[in-house]
C-alpha cells in the first residue's frame, strides 16, 4: 500500500454511507468533541467516548461526516503531531495506524516464507496502533496488569528503540516511544476525536486492502493493553475487519470479529529447574489462569528467555500435564491459530526480543533480570555433526508448582478504573 494511495483513501474514507449502530448519537448535527480530563480518564469514560463518537460519526450525512473527520484529524494532530512537507507542518496528522516488524511478517512472510493467508487463500493486510506501554494518566494505566512486564516490554526494549531513538534509557521519550506517547496523549485528551480518526483510518485501509484482494487485520494494542470495552465501538463498526490482540487482562472478545490471546505474566522459577542457577520469585504469575485457559481449549502466549530458540513442550509439574508450544514469532495474526475442539490449547511461544537480555551472554540471567517474566529455556545447543549448526537438544520447559494463589489483577484493575468486569473467570 503506497502512502499516496493511503492518503487518497483517507480523503474518501469519510464519504461512506452511514451505518446504523445500536448506541445513541445525534444524527445530522456536528458534535462538539469533548476533551477529557486525564485525571478522570477510566475504562468507562473512554468506552463511553468511543461509543458516542462512533455512533455520531456514522450517523452523519456525507458532507457533515467529512467536516467531522477533518475536525477529529485536527484535534488528534494537536497531540500526535502533523506530517511536514519540506520542514513545514501540513494539516495531516500522523497516522494512528502503522506497522511494525511483526505486522510486516504477516503481510510478507517470515524468513522468505509465504505471506500469511486466510483459509480461503486471501492474503492479510496488517496494521496496528502503537501507544505508550504501561503509561499512567491519573488512575488510568494503558496496561493495568503490567507490574511484571513494564520494564521488559517490547514497546521500550525492542530493536526499533535502538535504531530510531530511546535505546537503553527506558525513561527517555525519544523515537518510537515519543511517537507512541503522543498518540496516547491524543487518546486520553481527545478520546472522541481519536475514535473518529481511528474509524476513518481503518475504513481507508479496509478499502485499499479490498482493492488489493486482501483482508484487513488490525491490532489495536501493539504495545498497550487497553481493555477491549474501550475500543468495542470501533471493532463493531467494522465487522468485516479482523481485530486481534494479546492481553494480560481476564477479558474476552467483544465481537465475532475480535480475537484475544491471553498472555503470561511469567512464573516463579526455582534453582535447578530447567538448568536455572538461582531462584526467581514472581508474585505476579498468572500460570493458574493460563493453565485453566489451556485446559478449556484456549491458546495462551508465553515469552521465553532464549533469543533464537523455543521449547517444543511446556510441562506443568503440579498436574503432570504437557502442552505443545508453537512458534508465535513467524507472524502475529493469532486468529489463524488452530484450536481443535475438545483438545487443550497450545502455548504460543515468543522468543526474547529484549535487546538488553536476549544475547547469549545475558541469557542465563534473563529470567532473574525480568523477575520471572521470561521463562528460562536452555536449548542445550550441541553440534551433532561436523560442519553443521548447533541444534537444541533440550526441547522442554517445566513449570514449577507456583506458590500461593496466582495473581490475576485484570478484573480488579478494571473495577478500579471504573469499568465493567468483563470476562471474569
Ligand atoms: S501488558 Fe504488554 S504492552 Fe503492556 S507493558 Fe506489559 S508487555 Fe508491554
Amino acid at each position: 500500500m503506497t502512502s499516496s494511495a493511503l492518503k487518497s483513501a483517507l480523503r474518501t474514507a469519510s464519504t461512506i454511507r452511514p451505518v446504523k449502530l445500536a448506541t445513541g448519537g445525534t444524527a445530522g448535527e456536528l458534535q462538539n468533541l469533548r476533551q477529557t480530563d486525564t485525571g478522570e480518564t477510566s475504562v468507562s469514560s473512554l468506552a463511553d467516548a468511543f461509543s458516542r463518537a462512533i455512533a455520531h460519526h456514522t450517523s452523519l450525512p456525507q458532507n457533515e461526516r467529512i467536516a467531522n473527520s477533518k475536525m477529529a484529524a485536527q484535534k488528534v494532530g494537536q497531540h500526535a503531531g502533523f506530517y511536514t512537507n519540506k520542514g513545514v507542518p501540513t494539516n495531516k496528522p500522523f497516522s494512528l495506524l502503522g506497522k511494525n516488524q511483526k505486522l510486516t511478517k504477516t503481510e510478507e512472510g517470515y524468513e522468505g516464507g509465504k505471506p500469511v493467508t486466510l483459509p480461503n487463500g486471501q492474503p492479510i493486510a496488517a496494521a496496528g496502533v502503537s501507544l505508550s506501554p504501561a503509561q499512567q494518566f491519573g488512575k488510568f494505566n494503558t496496561c493495568p496488569n503490567s507490574a511484571i512486564c513494564k520494564d521488559d516490554c517490547l514497546g521500550k526494549t525492542a530493536g526499533g528503540n535502538f535504531l530510531y531513538g530511546g535505546a537503553h534509557d527506558l525513561t527517555a521519550m525519544k523515537g518510537p516511544r515519543l511517537v507512541g506517547y503522543n498518540k496516547t496523549k491524543a487518546l486520553v485528551h481527545e478520546p472522541e476525536a481519536f475514535a473518529t480518526r481511528l474509524y476513518d483510518e481503518i475504513e481507508a485501509r479496509k478499502r485499499l486492502a479490498a482493492k488489493e484482494g486482501k483482508h484487513l487485520g488490525v491490532r489495536l494494542n501493539v504495545v498497550s493493553d487497553l481493555h477491549p470495552r474501550i475500543t468495542q465501538a470501533v471493532i463493531k463498526a467494522h465487522p468485516d475487519v479482523t481485530f486481534y490482540d494479546y492481553t494480560k487482562l481476564n477479558a474476552d472478545p467483544v465481537a465475532p470479529n475480535h480475537h484475544l490471546t491471553y498472555s503470561s505474566t511469567g512464573v516463579t522459577q526455582y534453582k535447578g529447574e530447567n538448568g536455572l542457577e538461582h531462584d526467581v520469585m514472581n508474585p505476579h504469575s498468572n500460570w493458574r489462569s493460563m493453565r485453566k485457559r489451556l485446559d478449556t481449549g484456549s491458546n495462551v502466549a508465553m515469552a521465553f528467555t532464549h533469543g533464537a530458540h523455543l521449547p517444543e513442550v511446556v510441562h506443568d509439574k503440579e498436574t503432570g500435564k504437557t502442552y505443545q508450544v508453537v512458534n508465535g514469532d513467524t507472524h502475529d495474526f493469532r486468529p489463524l491459530d488452530k484450536q481443535e475442539p475438545g483438545k487443550p490449547g497450545v502455548v504460543i511461544g515468543l522468543k526474547n526480543k529484549n535487546m538488553m537480555t536476549k544475547s547469549a551472554a545475558a541469557h542465563g540471567t534473563a529470567a532473574k533480570n525480568s523477575n520471572g517474566f521470561f521463562v528460562h529455556y536452555d536449548p542445550q545447543l550441541k553440534v551433532l555433526a561436523k560442519g553443521q549448526k548447533a541444534v537444541p537438544t533440550n526441547k522442554s520447559v517445566t513449570i514449577a508448582t507456583q506458590p500461593g494463589r496466582s495473581v490475576t489483577r485484570g478484573d480488579e484493575m478494571m473495577g478500579h478504573n471504573g469499568g465493567p468486569l468483563l470476562g471474569k473467570e
